[in-house]
């Protein structure tokens, strides 16, 4: 995909104090772009930075230094009459689609609502765009005056996605939009966020906690590791040669239905728990569960450099 960059993310860093003495960095210099069209999968184990990513990348959180660019703006930098513009073009779909609805909301107010906040239809219109919007994420007209309660997991993410969509955005941050639900449902919610990528000519940064669902919709897969990004490339590229030791230990977690292959398939388990991000070591964040760390792992951190075309990777031996 050579298109032209609508996001690009330059040393962006988001700490948080705790306590007097301690900062958890939860994104410590991390650097990628998004081009316009283009689906960027992020992955990672819980607290590995991925989520409050995304929300600094929409603004819901004030970057502690680096830079948002979106079409070239800063969106920490924006006045206040140009961030509300943002707002409208970028959007969020949350991974819970039970607590991310109000209950005491209809469907047609929970979609409208975005609708009324920039006014951009009223009367008629605005139910034409409201029953249009359910029937593209597969509802339909009846369900408009229903509550959340009435609806399945499958349908109330749906409706998240009809709201995200409601207010025409270029840009959208997917955060873990199937992980809350049954994995029959995961693979029909991937379809049709595909689906409607390709309708409406949407921007996705895709975020999940492993790499299965994320190869189906992903044209490149970036990789976080306690606030780093520890290797970006292509999907294809990503799964069939990865070369950071933490991504080919996701990569092997990953179940393989055929038992042929399966069984000739290693796994490559990894030691021990995640470690806080609270004053993390100065070194490579891996180092404490990686099977090949040396003195000067626990010493600096890896510069994340292009190894291939296209294929970022933060390590020492590579
Ligand atoms: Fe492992 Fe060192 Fe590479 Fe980090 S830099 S992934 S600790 S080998």
């Amino acid at each position: 995909m050579g298109g032209k960059n609508l996001i690009e993310v330059k040393n962006l860093k988001k700490y948080f104090k705790v306590g007097k003495n301690s900062v958890l960095k939860a994104v410590d210099d991390v650097s990628f772009n998004i081009k316009r069209g283009e689906t960027l999968g992020l992955v990672g184990e819980s607290g590995c930075g991925k989520t409050t990513c995304g929300r600094t990348i929409l603004g819901l959180y004030a970057a502690t230094s680096g830079q948002v660019l979106f079409n070239g703006s800063d969106i920490h930098k924006l006045d206040k009459k140009k961030k509300i513009e943002f707002t409208k073009k970028a959007q969020i779909i949350f991974q819970d689609p039970y607590a991310s609805l109000n209950p005491r909301m209809t469907i047609g107010d929970i979609i409208g609502e975005g609708i009324d906040i920039h006014n951009l239809y009223k009367g008629k219109e605005r139910m034409e765009k409201i029953y249009k919007l359910l029937q593209v994420v597969g509802l339909n007209k009846e369900h408009v005056s229903r509550f959340p309660h009435e609806f399945s997991g499958g349908q109330r993410q749906r409706i998240g996605i009809a709201r995200a969509l409601a207010i025409e955005p270029e840009f959208i941050v997917c955060d873990e939009p199937i992980s809350a639900l049954d994995v029959s449902i995961q693979a029909q919610v991937v379809n049709l966020l595909i689906r409607l990528q390709e309708e409406f000519k949407l921007t996705y940064l895709f975020i999940a906690h492993d790499l299965s669902m994320v190869k189906h919709i992903s044209d490149r897969v970036g990789v976080m590791y306690l606030g780093t990004m520890v290797e970006l490339a292509d999907s294809k590229e990503l799964y069939d040669k990865p070369l950071h030791p933490y991504t080919k230990a996701l990569l092997s977690a990953i179940p393989i239905p055929d038992p042929n292959i399966a069984k000739n398939k290693e796994r490559i388990m990894l030691e021990g728990e995640v470690p806080s991000p609270i004053n993390p070591n100065p070194g490579c964040r891996f180092a404490s569960r990686c099977a090949y760390a040396k003195d000067e792992c626990f010493k600096s951190r890896p510069e994340f450099k292009e190894v291939d075309k296209n294929h970022f990777v933060a390590c020492h031996l590579i």
